[in-house]
């Protein structure tokens, strides 16, 4: 059997630090999920990892005991440094012999296979929802917005001593193993990550994918994946390079390694900040447009009850008077209104320009002009 490995770790939206880890140390593969202060959840996981690749390169004990070793030595850090005190990690690792993927598993981080189009889990969470479910006390469906569902009922580094859970899974051609941290599990449903891996053939595609989707629901916790593929062919390292590569020391993926972790809350403030000046511009280019408009429009309307030309429009918003006198003349409005074609004046008449105001100023005079004249004539 040969493997082809995909691997994918991401801080999140919400984190500030990438306190999952994963180990690609071909035949042997891992996640961890560190918990426990700002820095002890990322000490727990780096450490574990680190233990038991050590341990496996000096070709000492199991899989299980190797484990059981670095949660020791996450116990005995935790207990000697008061800056990491109370940290744990969860773990979850499959080592490849043969035909047999060699699972072991501590806490909430899990595995899961795809085989011939059916997907299911294959560890068990150790947390409180999780024995809820187990003792019939809760449904499944209720465990996932149970208020507690994160409460880890075992983890590496809590205890002197540890119970890790085991299964030898037979591989067959064609297979994939998921191995993730909570981060995906808790904002992906389990249809949605069959649905990815199912229509994702190459393993790198299908983690990055899996983070993507993690993000887009939110990505409320460091989101960490492993995507193993089964393959015909000897088990040779496939060239993936024989190393630790450890999510909390900055990479995000092992084929994109950037600078991401350290930008995000930079990122997190320049966003709103972007926002806000975009909203400003627009209200302002808004404003400066309605102003232009607004100076172009003219009227003839009434103030202290003489004819007055004025500049804007006849109307007021929130107080604010969308015109402004120009002229105010000496004609009589009231006599002016007398006239049937001036006698919206008090409305306002329209003009296309200060000209086509004034020319309605003028011909009002006139008219007014005329009829005293008549008067005076008059008899
Ligand atoms: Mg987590």
């Amino acid at each position: 059997m040969k493997i082809e490995a995909g691997v994918a770790s991401d801080i999140g939206r919400v984190r500030e630090g990438n306190e999952d880890s994963y180990l690609i140390e071909p035949p042997l593969y891992a996640v961890a999920d560190g918990m426990g202060g700002h820095r002890g959840g990322e000490v727990a996981s780096q450490l574990a990892l680190e233990t038991v690749e050590r341990l496996f390169h000096e070709g000492r004990g199991t899989l299980t005991e190797q484990i059981r070793e670095a949660n020791r030595a996450v116990f005995s850090r935790s207990a000697a440094d008061r800056k990491v005190t109370g940290m744990g990690t969860t773990l979850t690792a499959a080592m490849i012999q043969d035909d047999v993927a060699h699972l072991a598993h501590v806490g909430d981080s899990r595995a899961y296979l795809l085989r011939a189009g059916a997907f299911r889990q294959l560890t068990e969470d150790h947390t409180l929802v999780g024995k809820m479910v187990k003792a019939g006390e809760i449904t499944p469906a209720e465990a996932d917005v149970h208020p507690h569902r994160n409460v880890v009922t075992r983890a590496l580094g809590t205890e002197p001593d540890l119970e890790v859970d085991e299964l030898d899974l037979g591989l067959l051609e064609g297979d994939r193993i998921l191995l993730c941290s909570d981060g995906l599990t808790n904002m992906v449903t389990e249809e949605q990550i069959q649905a990815i891996l199912t229509s994702t053939p190459d393993p790198q595609d299908a983690a990055d994918r899996l983070v993507r989707a993690a993000n887009r629901a939110g990505g409320l916790d460091n989101i960490t994946v492993v995507v193993l593929d089964v393959a015909e062919g000897d088990s040779e390292r496939n060239g993936v390079p024989p190393t630790v590569a450890l999510a909390s020391a900055g990479a995000t993926s092992r084929t994109g390694p950037s600078a991401r972790e350290g930008a995000r809350p930079l990122r997190r403030l320049v966003r709103p900040l972007i926002a806000l000046a975009v909203v400003v511009v627009v209200l302002v280019a808004a404003f400066t447009a309605f102003r232009a408009w607004l100076d172009g429009r003219w009227y003839v309307g009434v103030a202290d009850g003489h004819v007055t030309i004025y500049q804007g429009i006849p109307a007021e918003v929130l107080g604010y008077h969308l015109s402004h006198v120009v002229v105010e003349t000496n004609l009589p409005a009231s006599e002016a209104e007398a006239f049937p074609s001036h006698a919206g004046l008090v409305e306002g008449v329209n003009a296309d320009s200060r000209e086509g105001a004034q020319a309605i100023v003028d011909q009002i005079r006139q008219d007014l002009r005329r009829q005293r004249r008549a008067a005076k004539g008059a008899p």
